[in-house]
C-alpha cells in the first residue's frame, strides 16, 4: 500500500476501509477447508495479535498478580480490593491509552480511520453532552463494576470448589483447544443476545446507550446500559459447565473487556513511525454501528449471512 494514500479519504462514506467485501472467518466455510482454518488459527495465535496479547496477559495475571485459589475460597477485602485496583488500572491503560493515542494526541491523524467524522464533543444525545465523558461514565461505573462482580464470582467458585479446576495434566488437548473454541462460543452467545436487544422495545430501553456511538472509539466498546452489561458478561457462566482453568476465564474476560475496546477503536491499525504496530478495529462491527440493522454477529460465525442481515460494506460506497 502506498503510504501517501493513507492521508486521503477512500470515498465519501469511509475515510479508510479494509479490502471489501468484509468477510467471515473460515471456520464455517462449506465445503470445510481444514487447511485454511489451520492457517488462520496459526496466523492469529502464534503471531503478534490481540489474541496473543490477551493470552500473555492471562498468564501474567494468574501467575504474578493473583493470590492462591485457597485464599480466594473466602470473600475477603484483601484480595478483592487488589483485584478492583488491578482491573481499573488495566482498563485505564488500554482504553485510556488507545483513546489518548487516536483522539487526544492524534498520533496517526486519519491513517486507518474508518469514519471521516470526529468524535461528538457537544451533543444532547450523550450523557454530560460529550461522547467521551458519556463513554467513560457507562464503561467504568457500570461496565467495570459488573465485570469485577463476575470475576469475583468465578474466582471464588474456583477457590471453594464450586467449579473444579481443569489442569493441563487433566487433558492437554482440551486445555489448549478451549482457548480458540471460547471465541466461537463467545460469537454464538453474542449474536443471540445482541439480536434480542435489537427488538425495538429492548433497543429503546437498553441497547440504545451503546448505539449512541454511531462513530465509536475505544471508550465506546464497553459503554452500555447495566442490563446489557449483565447479559454481555453472562457468557462467562459457561465456565460453571465446561471444564476450565482460571487461565481460560482470564482469557475470556480480557477478550470481553479489552477486545471490545480494541474492536471499537474506529481505526483498523495502530500505526507508529510508519509501521503497523497492531491490528485493532473491526470494520464488520463498525458497519453495524453506522447502519444498525445489519451485522449483528461477528466474523467468527456467519449468522448474518445465514439470516440475511449481512452487509459486506460494498453497497453504500460511492
Ligand atoms: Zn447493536
Ligand atoms: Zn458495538
Amino acid at each position: 500500500m502506498n503510504e501517501n494514500n493513507l492521508d486521503k479519504p477512500m470515498n465519501k462514506q469511509w475515510f479508510w476501509h479494509p479490502k471489501l467485501p468484509v468477510g467471515f472467518y473460515p471456520y464455517f466455510d462449506w465445503p470445510p477447508k481444514p487447511k485454511e482454518i489451520f492457517n488462520f488459527v496459526f496466523l492469529r495465535w502464534l503471531q503478534k495479535s490481540d489474541r496473543t496479547i490477551f493470552l500473555l496477559l492471562s498468564f501474567m495475571t494468574f501467575y504474578l498478580l493473583m493470590p492462591s485459589l485457597d485464599t480466594m475460597s473466602t470473600l475477603s477485602f484483601d484480595w478483592i480490593s487488589k483485584l478492583i485496583i488491578r482491573n481499573l488500572i488495566l482498563f485505564t491503560i488500554v482504553a485510556g491509552g488507545l483513546h489518548w493515542w487516536f483522539y487526544v494526541k492524534k498520533g496517526q491523524d486519519m491513517k486507518f480511520k474508518y469514519d471521516p467524522h470526529p468524535m461528538k464533543k457537544k451533543s444532547k444525545l450523550f450523557s454530560f453532552g460529550s461522547q467521551t465523558y458519556d463513554n467513560i461514565f457507562w464503561s467504568v461505573v457500570s461496565g467495570v463494576t459488573i465485570w469485577i462482580l463476575y470475576e469475583i464470582l468465578l474466582l471464588w467458585s474456583f477457590g471453594n470448589g464450586k467449579i473444579d479446576v481443569f489442569y493441563f495434566k487433566d487433558g492437554w488437548f482440551w486445555f489448549i483447544i478451549w482457548f480458540p473454541l471460547l471465541q466461537i462460543w463467545q460469537s454464538f452467545h453474542f449474536y443471540w443476545w445482541h439480536r434480542f436487544l435489537h427488538i425495538p422495545i429492548f433497543y429503546k430501553l437498553f441497547h440504545s446507550v451503546h448505539h449512541r456511538n454511531v462513530n465509536p472509539g475505544p471508550l465506546s466498546g464497553l459503554s452500555m446500559h447495566p442490563v446489557e452489561h449483565v447479559i454481555y458478561f453472562s457468557t462467562l457462566l459457561i465456565h460453571f459447565i465446561i471444564p476450565s482453568h482460571p487461565l481460560h476465564v482470564f482469557y475470556h474476560i480480557y477478550w470481553l473487556v479489552l477486545g471490545t475496546v480494541s474492536t471499537h477503536a474506529g481505526y483498523e491499525e495502530i500505526w507508529v513511525r510508519r509501521k503497523s504496530l497492531l491490528q485493532v478495529g473491526s470494520f464488520f462491527h463498525q458497519i453495524h454501528h453506522r447502519y444498525f440493522n445489519c451485522n449483528y454477529g461477528n466474523p467468527e460465525i456467519p449468522f448474518d449471512r445465514w439470516f440475511g442481515s449481512y452487509n459486506d460494506g460494498t453497497e453504500e460506497i460511492k
